[in-house]
């Protein structure tokens, strides 16, 4: 149940955003043991409370109202919104700020002896994805008719599999691309950490904890820049 006297933040609980989420919450000061593995942890100095889950749950909980604020990536973040927004459910969400780790990009990829010519070697094929409504608004918006393979893993094994002509994938150092016959032909968009908070009737407590925490955290990247 939400209480109005504590402030909820939701982070990944275990991931390639977990560690910097947790460091971020602790160096601004708040004396929390993030080490444990309950789903919620009471902080001893704030009025806050942490809450770890798998980051494709965050932004459903920010839009739905139920957490004040979350750390997520920009990838799942945006997932969530087009998927949402298809299907007229709750999008609410204020972005605060963009964070300085979590960053990565989403990429389309094809089996490496295929011939690329442009973005339209695409049409008619299908893609194995995670993330199908931000390839489906990038597709629509250049007129290109595709299919998409919806996975939540191993999709990069997908073409060798023959299940899907290419993949649409976050990328980072491109070794998995690489160790799977694969190459990186089109950058969709790049992704960061960010900090996101719900948009509806916060409490006048709430919106000073935030903006005091905000406060610190930027004083915490600004000092390693
Ligand atoms: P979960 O179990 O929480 O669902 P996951 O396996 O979906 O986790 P991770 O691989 O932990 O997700 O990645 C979480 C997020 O970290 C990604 O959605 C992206 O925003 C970001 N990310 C992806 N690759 C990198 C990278 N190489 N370095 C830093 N951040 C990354
Ligand atoms: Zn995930």
């Amino acid at each position: 149940m939400q209480n109005n006297n504590r402030l909820r933040i939701v982070i990944q609980k275990s991931g390639r955003l977990s560690t910097d989420s947790k460091q971020l919450l602790i160096q601004s000061g708040m004396k929390i043991d993030l080490e444990d593995k309950r789903l919620i942890t009471f902080s001893e100095n704030m009025p806050i409370d942490v809450m770890c889950v798998r980051d494709d749950d965050i932004p459903g909980l920010i839009m739905d109202g139920i957490i004040d604020l979350g750390i997520v990536g920009e990838n799942v973040l945006k997932e969530e919104l087009l998927k949402r927004q298809s299907k007229l459910e709750d999008s609410n969400y204020i972005k605060l700020m963009r964070l300085d780790f979590g960053h990565c990009k989403l990429s389309l990829s094809i089996p490496i002896n295929t011939n690329y010519f442009d973005i339209n070697f695409f049409n008619h094929t299908r893609i194995a994805t995670s993330y199908p409504y931000i390839l489906k608004k990038y597709f629509d918006d250049k007129n290109i008719i595709f299919k998409s393979c919806s996975l939540n893993g191993s999709v990069e094994v997908a073409p060798s599999a023959g299940l899907a002509d290419g993949i649409f994938d976050l990328v980072s150092t491109g070794a998995t691309l690489k160790a799977n016959g694969l190459r990186e032909v089109e950058v969709i968009c790049y992704s960061y950490a960010c900090l996101i908070c719900k948009s509806n009737n916060m409490n006048l407590f709430k919106k000073s904890i935030i903006n005091k925490l905000l406060t610190r955290i930027k004083g915490v990247i600004k000092a390693r820049e």
